[in-house]
């Protein structure tokens, strides 16, 4: 793989995109606090002449400039969100805020960002369509893409295309991944309550038995995946928690059941909870139960389409040349699939394991996670060439 060509006008503000990035990795802040961290991409985003929002989503910052012509308006977005994670190593730019860590990358998609706006305002006379920088809160499961769009990031101007990407520790540095149609998974949740009626550890039968109900449920509910689903195609169905019951010699009257459910298609987040809700009505006529399942929906499928991901594969190609792939795909979810259900766009993968350490040891949410900040040149990079492409 040959060394990727950085934009020169990224290459002249390296040591400003490594500073920011180190600058908000100090101060993380939580998902729908992100205050200072916002109130700094503001004056950032004002200073380079953009028309900026900020308090969309309660917290977003929206930064917009229009080029010298009329054209399509093209969305970037940076997640600003950490973890409540406590930063462990001795990195000279830990974080300060106890507890909570820029544990994803968060961080580095900031500093890209503002330094793809830096360059491309400088631009704006070449270009033909405006730009619309989205930093965005709380994806870390808050949810704040469907806050910023109720709140209309996508229109005032009408956004035609959006693009998002993730700094990626399971890919080495030089690569970007990028695929269209399905890259990451719908993320559930279901808690099932089972009640029965409780009795006597040696009356049996004049009770009926929680524990053995709920046993039947989590044995049965590994058909689904394993007979319901196309064995091509990848599910989940995971029960994680199992609460209930008393004392020895007690039948339990009640158990709870906490699991998730992830897939990689509607059609089959559909069969799941369709198969959940006649395995439980089921199971509860077989043994005379009551059982409820609530079902929760958590983040959509993450849904690439075809020509923007062509767009994106071309703007990487120009930076990592035959580094372009097959991503690495994971059952996680992302927030940007809001986006992606209500425009056309595409998220990818810039690789950034960190060249001195063993490939998958330093995996995101890790309390030791760290970067190649190499990697905020490429992401920048990729930025440019890409509005270039689109709006010159
Ligand atoms: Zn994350
Ligand atoms: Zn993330």
């Amino acid at each position: 793989m040959s060394e990727p060509k950085i934009h020169p006008e990224v290459a002249a503000i390296e040591e400003d995109i490594i500073a920011t990035r180190r600058h908000i990795h100090q101060r993380p802040e939580l998902a729908f606090v992100e205050h200072e961290t916002a109130k700094m991409i503001a004056e950032r985003l004002t200073a380079m002449g953009m028309e900026v929002t900020t308090g969309v989503g309660k917290t977003g910052v929206v930064g917009l400039f229009h080029g010298a012509g009329d054209g399509p308006c093209i969305a970037l977005r940076a997640d600003m969100d950490g973890l409540p994670i406590q930063e462990t190593g001795d990195s000279p730019f830990k974080s300060q805020n106890d507890g909570v860590m820029h544990a994803c990358g968060h961080d580095g998609h900031m500093a890209m960002l503002l330094g793809a706006a830096k360059v491309l305002s400088g631009m704006r006379d070449r270009l033909r369509g405006s730009v619309k920088f989205i930093f965005q809160p709380a994806e870390e499961g808050g949810g704040g893409a469907r806050f910023m769009i109720e709140e209309g990031v996508l229109e005032n101007p009408k956004v035609d295309e959006i693009y998002g990407l993730h700094l990626w520790n399971y890919q080495p540095y030089g690569t970007v991944g990028a695929k269209e149609g399905p890259i990451l998974a719908a993320a559930d949740v279901f808690t099932i309550t089972v009640r029965g009626k409780g009795g006597h550890g040696a009356v049996p039968h004049t009770t009926v038995d929680a524990i053995v109900i709920a046993s039947h449920l989590v044995t049965v509910l590994q058909t689904i995946v394993s007979r319901n689903i196309n064995p091509l195609e990848s599910a989940v169905v995971t029960v994680g928690k199992i609460t209930g019951g008393h004392n020895f010699n007690v039948i339990a009257d009640e158990v709870i059941l906490d699991g998730t459910v992830r897939a990689y298609k509607e059609e089959n987040r559909q069969t799941i909870i369709n198969r959940l809700k006649e395995i439980t009505a089921g199971v509860a006529a077989t043994f005379g139960a009551e059982i409820e399942l609530d079902y929760r929906e958590g983040y959509p499928l993450t849904v690439n389409h075809a020509e923007q991901t062509e767009k994106v594969k071309r703007a990487a190609g120009q930076v990592v040349g035959d580094g372009v792939q097959f991503p690495y795909l994971s059952m996680g979810g992302e927030d940007f699939s809001y986006y992606l259900k209500e425009i056309p766009g595409c998220f990818f993968f810039v690789g950034s394991a960190p060249q001195d350490r063993e490939p998958l040891t330093v995996p995101h949410h890790c309390s030791h996670f760290d970067f190649d900040e190499q990697a905020l040149l490429v992401g920048s990079s990729i930025w440019i060439e890409l509005v270039i492409g689109l709006l010159q």
